[in-house]
């Protein structure tokens, strides 16, 4: 494998990440809207009616027409009853009003409406112990969305209120990006299944759950195979099957230079080597390829490399075979400690991101070094970014934080 030898830099890496996974975009389907949450949206969604659809009261109270009220207090005649539902026609004449609740359409006539607290009921009057402005207390027709308004894009992820406002405005289906199917692959001779005794040398597969876990936190659905043993002949068997049936492979582990890391080769020699070696710590000897029609994420064994990779390239990756081109939100935060490295690597370090109490959001590096500790991940919530080559950063520095809990 010495086609390369040299790290690539981080940036260039996901650039590649991006550029060769917008190019095996998927397919996009039309889903009803209660099966699009969490989905990339393929196509402009533009308002087919008004918001709201037509004017109505903001309160329960009566609607009245504002050049009726005098100073003081003054009595009207209730002329009718409008609900929230169908709309009825009744029309407010001068010196009545007409019971409104919050969503039910204004009569003709009125123009504003009293809160039901500033009225008092006396048989069929009404009277109004505290005039409204002019106005008050009405939504208008359109004052939200205009008919032909493009309210929603596409590449933008689907979230409950942008799930909502489709259905506000009837809209019953979405067309999206069809979701990546996931195998996950952990392997090496060492692993061995929660539950079943270690034998001295064994240790319990961490990762897997680590993968699976973090991949359904995307909305993905990954499918956890079987782990790999450390054969080249049962790595090469199972990742052929595996891509030539499903959109990604996320493989850990057997990625680096020893003796046992047998996922490169197979790659190369079935598939595509898009680069592999990144100058980041921990995770440098990630792959990334593609397999039959697969794209292959074959991560590195150690669960904080996992991690990192994971953010870093594995995110882009998935929002890229999905369409998405709304930007993740950048979190950034102040150290709380100063941090010092002499590498030229782009670092990812554990740290607990808070708010403090003066709104600003802090975070705090964890000092368990070592890219196996996973306890340490736990008791952390975000990854603070070191950007590449030698840094001092003094405490309050800010920098990018990957939050992942
Ligand atoms: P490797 O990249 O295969 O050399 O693995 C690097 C380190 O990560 C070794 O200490 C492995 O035992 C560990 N490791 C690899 N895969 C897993 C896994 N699925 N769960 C926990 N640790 C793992
Ligand atoms: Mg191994």
């Amino acid at each position: 494998m010495s086609d390369f030898p040299t790290q690539l830099a981080f940036d260039a890496a996901v650039a590649i990440v991006r550029d060769i996974a917008a190019k095996h975009r998927l397919d996009t389907e039309s889903l009803p809207l209660g099966r699009t949450h969490g989905r990339i949206l393929a196509a402009d969604v533009r308002a087919p009616i008004a918001l709201p659809p037509f004017d109505n009261s903001a309160m329960d109270g009566f609607a009245l027409r504002h050049a009726d009220l005098r100073e003081g207090e003054t009595t009207l005649r209730l002329a009718g009853e409008q609900f929230a539902g169908r709309a009825l026609d009744l029309t407010v004449g001068e010196g009545e009003c007409v019971r409104i609740t919050t969503g039910a359409p204004m009569p003709a006539g009125a123009d504003t409406v009293v809160i039901k607290e500033n009225t008092r009921a006396e048989g069929d009057r009404i009277v109004v112990l505290k005039s409204p402005d002019a106005g008050a207390n009405l939504r208008h027709a359109g004052e939200d969305v205009q008919p032909g308004d493009v309210v929603l894009h596409a590449g933008q992820r689907l979230t409950p209120a942008r799930v909502s406002l489709a259905a506000s405005l009837g809209v019953p289906s979405l067309s999206v990006f069809r979701r990546p199917t996931v195998a996950v692959f952990s392997s090496g001779d060492e692993l061995v299944e929660p539950g079943m005794p270690l034998s001295p040398g064994e240790i319990h597969d961490s990762n897997r759950e680590l993968l699976m876990g973090l991949l359904r936190a995307e909305g993905l659905e990954p499918t956890a195979w079987p782990r790999l043993p450390d054969d080249p002949k049962q790595v090469e068997i199972a990742l052929r099957d595996a891509g030539c049936a499903f959109d990604l492979i996320v493989t850990c582990g057997a990625v680096s230079a020893g003796e046992k890391d047998h996922i490169p080769a197979v790659v190369r020699q079935f598939g595509q080597v898009h680069f592999w070696k990144v100058r980041m710590k921990p995770g440098m000897p990630v792959l990334f390829g593609s397999l039959d029609q697969a794209r292959v994420l074959a991560l590195p064994g150690n669960p904080v490399s996992v991690f990192a990779t994971f953010l870093g390239l594995g995110r882009p990756l998935i929002d890229a075979l999905q369409g998405r081109t709304e930007p993740r939100t950048v979190e950034r935060a102040q150290l709380v400690s100063p941090l010092e490295k002499t590498h030229p690597r782009r670092e990812f370090l554990r740290a607990t991101v808070f708010c403090d109490d003066h709104g600003v959001l802090r975070a705090d590096p964890n000092p368990a070094a070592g890219s196996h500790r996973l306890r340490a991940v736990g008791e952390s919530n975000a990854l603070i970014v070191v950007p590449d080559g030698p840094q001092r950063l003094a405490a309050g520095t800010v920098v990018e934080v990957l939050r992942y809990a």
